[in-house]
This record gives structure tokens, C-alpha cells and sequence, in this order.
């Protein structure tokens, strides 16, 4: 019998060859010894787990950091754990991220042969200079090389992750990258806006010019507000034409090549995320064995949202004593390595509303009623009826999205559904 419970598998890789200067990640650089300790702590961690949630895994995500960086037979280490303890579906789209430069044949091979069908690699830009500027640790060249890897060992679902709102970045440089990185057609193309993130070595340097485009105002390296903008747009209008379609703000596909696991995330589909920093989202009935008393827990029916603890080294001691026996099953170990708590009914429709008008299908209002037991109009009928006004939502029969406008200024219009 088909089991009914699914769900998806984030698995989170914190090394790097070196820090990006943009980058917030929980992610950095640690010698090999760590990085083997690391990965036999998140091996029990998954053992602990497999004790505890029922359901087929529909999808795997390696994210990270980079998980390219560490040594291919870890990666072995943790497709074995995972295989042996859980029940994966064998049609689930398993993802890793990867570095140009660092995927050699033999290990692209080895991704191959434990299952790994998809591979997002992170180029950012194709123009050498803005590389530079971002602190990356490869050339375009050496993204070319290992592109080409990754293709003839047989990898046919790539994904190629790029910036937009670079400091100095022209529309020509934009469009420059575009072309270069459609031209030899990846099923799957991010094209996330640069963000200054506090305690980023970008942020001592940018932080001001950050201030000045959020208010609108003039900028001195960022593109300011409206050029950002004229950035996104001419990148969305160049995909699109190259047969590209964007089905998230900031994703965008070949025919059929959405990624699977994000898909899931928008659309809440119950989550187990194991590493440091990971999050999960378990649903009622997905626990081996669920709360006795609802009093003690606040009541059953609710979702649960543990988050891991952030420090390497705690991480690494403490998922070396978590209790791995079948008999101690339930909930009340869930936060042995992190934190633990239920999701309200109005935050859980929040995040409903928040992650699923993301998607350029928008939501559906049957969907919400089968999630919520309660007509999106209920609760959010005033929002929505504001945001048609203003021409940044429509609704059509069952569904609910975001106009084209309504995407330009996602921000705002999403924030109307936190309430
Ligand atoms: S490779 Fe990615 S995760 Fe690592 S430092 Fe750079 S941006 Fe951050």
C-alpha cells in the first residue's frame, strides 16, 4: 500500500573552500577532520530521526555551504544512511549543490552511483570581474570545465544559480552572463537579487549605498532602486525568451524542470532537515508515535517545527549521544539538538499564503479549505480584496496569484498576509 505520508529530505553541508564575501550561509571553512566528524554526527543524526517519522522521502536536497567541497565518499556515507533508514521513493529527485571547480569526473561518477540526479552549480556571474568583486573562488572558465564534467558523466537535470544588483552591474553584463549560460541550455536557471547582509564583509562596504536604494534614493556602487529593477525585468524578459519559464520569482525552468523539492517548500509539503541550522516541518501523524497527553503539548493537531542548534562543534557532540533505540519514539526527544515548537493555526496559514504566492500559478483556494477547514475569504478575504484593487492580485475560479505587478513588489504585497 502506497503510504500517504511524504515528505522531503534537506541535508545541510556547512563547508567551503573559502567565505564569499556577500555570504551569510551557515557555512565556512574547516579542516577534513571536522568535516568527517560532522558528517558521522549527521549520520546518527538521520538514524535518530528514522526512529521517530514515518512517510516516504519524495525528494533530497544537499545543500550547503558546499557540499562539492567535501570528500565524495562522506556524500557515499550519508546516500548509504539514508537509504538504509528511510524509505525513499525511487522516482525522488535527489539534488546536490556543487562549486565550479570543485566536481572532478570520478566524483561526479560517485554522485551518479548513489542516486544523485540533480545538480545545481553555483556560477553567480560570468564576467570574471564580478566574481572577483564577490569573493567566488572560480573563474567562468573553470565553470565551463566542470559544466561539461558534470554533462559527459551523465548528469542531464543542472541547474546554474546567478546574482543580479551586483555592485557596478550594467544590464550589458547581465544580459552578457544570460547569454553565455543559456547558450548551452541548463534545465534550471536561480537568478536570485544580491541582499547586504549584516556581519558580511560586503555589508562594512555596502551597507550605506544598501540604505540609500531601499528608500529610493541614489546610489554609489549598488544599482539603485529603479536599475535593480530594470535588471530583474530585462533577466525575466531574456529567460523567458529563451524558452525559460519563470515559475517563482526568482526561479525558472525548462518544460518539467522545476525543482521538485522547492516546489514542495512553497507548497508546505512536511519537511526533516538535519545538520546545523536545519529546520523541519513534521506534520500530525507523521511522529511514530504522537503526543499522550495533547494538555502537556498544547493540544494535538498542530505542526511541529524543530530547529537545529547552529555550533559545529555542539552539533558534533551532541549527535554523538542521541538516544538511537526503536523503544524511545515520540516527540519529546525531537529537540535533543535544537530547539522545538508547534506552529500556530494563523502562522501556519501565514507561511500557506507567504511561500505559496511566490509560485507565478499562485495558490489554490481549495487547497487552503482542505489545509485550514476554512474559506481563504474567512481569513483573508479583506487582503485580497485590497491587494485586486490595487491591481496586484487576481483570482480566477480556484486560484489565487500574483499579478505581474504584484511579483515586481513581492515584498509589499506578500506582507499583507502576515497578519
Ligand atoms: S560558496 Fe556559497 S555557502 Fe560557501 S561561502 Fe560562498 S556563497 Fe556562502
Amino acid at each position: 500500500m502506497e503510504d500517504y505520508r511524504r515528505f522531503e529530505l534537506y541535508i545541510h553541508i556547512p563547508f567551503c573552500a573559502k567565505k564569499c564575501l556577500y555570504c551569510d550561509f551557515l557555512s565556512g571553512v574547516f579542516d577534513t577532520d571536522t568535516q568527517r566528524d560532522y558528517v558521522n554526527a549527521l549520520c546518527n543524526e538521520l538514524k535518530f530521526y528514522s526512529e521517530k517519522v514515518f512517510g516516504t522521502v519524495s525528494s533530497i536536497y544537499i545543500g550547503g555551504g558546499t557540499p562539492s567541497w567535501i570528500n565524495p565518499d562522506l556524500i557515499v556515507l550519508i546516500m548509504q544512511t539514508v537509504k538504509e533508514n528511510f524509505k525513499v521513493d525511487p522516482l525522488a529527485e535527489i539534488s546536490i549543490e556543487a562549486n565550479p571547480g570543485t566536481v572532478v569526473a570520478e566524483a561526479a561518477n560517485t554522485y551518479l552511483s548513489v542516486g544523485i540526479n540533480r545538480i545545481s552549480l553555483g556560477l553567480q556571474s560570468a564576467n570574471d570581474d564580478e566574481l572577483e568583486e564577490l569573493g567566488r573562488i572560480h573563474t567562468f572558465k573553470r565553470f565551463l570545465s566542470t559544466y561539461e564534467i558534470l554533462r559527459k558523466a551523465g548528469f542531464k537535470n543542472i541547474n546554474v544559480d546567478l546574482m543580479s544588483a551586483l555592485p557596478g552591474q550594467t544590464p550589458e553584463k547581465l544580459l552578457y552572463t544570460l547569454n553565455k549560460v543559456t547558450s548551452f541550455r541548463p534545465e534550471h536557471i536561480s537568478c536570485y537579487s544580491l541582499i547586504i547582509e549584516p556581519g558580511t564583509p560586503f555589508y562594512e562596504k555596502y551597507h550605506e549605498d544598501a540604505v540609500r536604494q531601499e528608500r529610493g534614493e541614489e546610489t554609489k556602487f549598488l544599482p539603485n532602486e529603479d536599475q535593480a529593477y530594470e535588471l530583474m525585468k530585462r533577466s525575466q524578459m531574456y529567460l523567458e525568451k529563451k524558452g525559460y519559464h519563470r515559475y517563482e520569482i526568482s526561479n525558472y525552468a525548462r518544460e518539467g524542470k522545476e525543482c521538485v523539492h522547492n516546489l514542495g517548500y512553497w507548497n508546505r509539503v512536511p519537511y526533516l532537515g538535519v545538520g546545523i541550522g536545519a529546520a523541519s516541518l513534521i506534520p500530525p501523524g507523521y511522529l511514530v508515535r504522537e503526543p499522550e497527553d495533547p494538555e502537556e503539548t498544547g493540544g494535538m493537531g498542530l505542526e511541529w517545527r524543530t530547529t537545529n542548534i547552529r555550533d559545529i562543534y555542539t552539533y558534533i557532540e551532541e549527535c554523538s549521544h542521541l538516544p538511537i533505540v526503536p523503544e524511545r519514539v515520540g516527540y519529546e526527544d525531537m529537540a535533543t539538538i535544537g530547539s522545538i515548537k508547534q506552529i500556530t493555526r494563523k502562522a501556519a496559514m501565514e507561511e500557506f499564503m507567504f511561500l505559496g504566492m511566490r509560485q507565478i500559478a499562485g495558490i489554490k483556494k481549495s487547497y487552503f479549505k482542505k489545509s485550514f477547514g476554512v474559506a481563504i475569504e474567512k481569513i483573508y478575504g479583506h487582503e485580497m480584496t485590497e491587494l485586486e484593487r490595487e491591481g496586484l492580485l487576481t483570482e480566477k475560479g480556484d486560484t489565487v496569484a500574483l499579478t505581474d505587478t504584484g511579483l515586481d513588489i513581492s515584498n509589499y504585497a506578500l506582507a499583507k498576509f502576515i497578519k
